[in-house]
Order: structure tokens, then sequence, then C-alpha cells
């Protein structure tokens, strides 16, 4: 068994072609794409694919916590392959979304927080991304 299908398997989904072809693509596209892009990106391998089936396979890989979805982008809810702890920045003039680590000891001192068992956390920065200060600055000169 490949290595999506053992991400699928141990997490109770069935590896059917369709979800594999899915998984597979978040995971190697680590860009944290919308649906329409990951349904653009495979139509051409995948001909008989739909909108709608892209849609509810990311619906139960995301039930399943296969995967994580973001609502960092107003626009489109964004869908990331990784499942580690991790916190997002999104550039405001670019819209790229970038993987960042969590600030150490978030889950320990957050006053009132020691009670709750906690399942996720997001964190959400928004910025401009350093490609974009360098344009902006460049503007200015
Ligand atoms: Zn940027
Ligand atoms: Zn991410």
């Amino acid at each position: 068994m490949n290595r999506t299908a053992q991400h699928l398997v141990s997490h109770n989904i069935k590896p059917s072609a369709q979800r594999i072809a899915i998984m597979k693509y978040l995971m190697e596209h680590p860009t944290h794409p919308s649906v329409d892009k990951i349904y653009c990106d495979l139509l051409p391998d995948m001909p008989t694919l739909s909108r709608t089936t892209v849609y509810n396979t990311l619906r139960v890989l995301e039930e399943n916590d296969a995967l994580i979805t973001l609502n960092i982008d107003s626009k489109n809810v964004r869908y990331d392959g990784n499942v580690m702890p991790h916190a997002h920045f999104m550039c405001r003039s670019c819209g790229k979304i970038y993987d960042t680590a969590l600030p150490e000891g978030i889950l320990k001192e957050i006053p009132g927080m020691e009670t709750f068992q906690i399942d996720a956390i997001k964190l959400y920065y928004k910025g401009l991304c350093q490609e974009c200060q360098e344009k902006e600055n460049n503007n200015k000169e």
C-alpha cells in the first residue's frame, strides 16, 4: 500500500481511486488549494471527475481528520493535507498561504484554558510576504 492509501486507512477511510488521487494531490501540493484549484488540476488526468465529487471527497477526508480546512481566505475554503499542528500566514497582496510553526507553549500559557481538552488550533496571521514587501519598497523608490 502506498503512503497516500496508508494515510487514508489510518483515518478509517476506504482508499478509493478518487480519494487517493485527491489526497495525493494535497500531499504533493502544500499550497493550500481551493476546491476549484484541485478540480482544475486533476481534471486532465481524470476526465470523469466532477466538482461535486471533489467537494464530497474533501468533506469525507475532513470529517475523518485526514486533512484540515482553512478559513483564512474569505473567498474560498482552502485545504491542507498536512495535519500536523501548524499555523498559517496569508499574504494580502499575492494571496499565497505559508505554513508557519505554532508559537511554542501555545497550549500551556493561555489562562483559563487549562481544563479544556484541545482538538484543534487554527491560528492565522495576515500581512505582506517578503516578496511583496520588496515589490512595494521598489515601487516607492
Ligand atoms: Zn505576497
Ligand atoms: Zn498548512
